[in-house]
């Protein structure tokens, strides 16, 4: 009997976390909101868990005894899919471009809000359910936002609005990837890959074109957000 089986409606949530305080803190706040919560306390243990159990996210703290966070992400991402999230410390020098080139879905950093990590995880969670229905669907719906990728349209709300190749390539790239955070380099590779020559603000300059065509107001974007230093972002808007 696999603990998926058991507990169908619940989320099952792998916490690998060593601080005291945080473990409990995470076993209560996440409890409290219908989380099945396992703990590890260490890179070893987060590894044996995931063998044995069946998590729909993992948690994952970067500093940990035995194994380090960043060797166990890479673990698990050899043989999962399960959307990861990981945890860093503040001030701790992390490169977060390579933890999404290694496969972590989001990241938070230490001290924060449950309310933060909750919304971050249901996030993640949303994106990998929007993307299973994607897989038998090509229109993407989001908000006021509609793509039809047979057609090749875009229509925001309800109007169509003309993309050129490449924007439309990039615009749907986000939209598949709803709440996560693109890095700049997946997102050129993917959208021009060998095309891309020479000037790095290219990609900027179709994020801004994009932003005027499809935010209320493209100097405070809600729908593309720029995660400084990282690459980009579609948000998932609630409602
Ligand atoms: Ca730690």
């Amino acid at each position: 009997m696999t603990k998926k089986q058991s507990s169908d409606q619940r989320v099952s949530v792998l916490v690998v976390e060593d601080e005291e305080s945080f473990v409990d803190a995470l076993t209560v706040g996440l409890g409290r909101e219908g989380f099945d919560v396992t703990i590890a306390r260490d890179g070893q243990l987060a590894m044996t868990s995931f063998a044995e159990g069946h998590f729909d996210v993992v948690l994952l703290d970067l500093m940990l005894p035995k194994v380090s966070g960043l060797d166990v992400c890479r673990a698990i991402r050899s043989q999962s899919s399960v959307p990861i999230i990981v945890v860093s410390a503040k001030g701790e020098e992390v490169d977060m471009v390579l933890m999404l080139e290694i496969g972590a879905d989001d990241y938070v950093t230490k001290p924060y809000r449950l309310r933060e990590l909750v919304a971050r995880i249901r996030a993640v969670l949303r994106r990998r359910h929007d993307f299973d229905e994607l897989a038998s669907d090509e229109l993407i719906t989001l908000g006021n936002i509609r793509m039809d990728i047979d057609a090749r349209r875009l229509y925001v709300n309800d109007e169509e609005i003309k993309l050129r190749k490449k924007e439309f390539a990039l615009l749907r790239l986000l939209l598949e990837n709803p709440g996560r955070v693109l890095t700049r380099e997946v997102l050129i590779d993917r959208v021009w890959g060998s095309d891309y020559v020479g000037d790095t603000k290219t990609l900027d300059v179709h994020i801004k074109r994009l932003r005027t065509l499809i935010e209320d107001e493209p100097k405070n974007p809600t729908h593309i957000t720029t995660v400084r230093g990282v690459g980009y972002r579609y948000e998932v808007v609630k409602g």
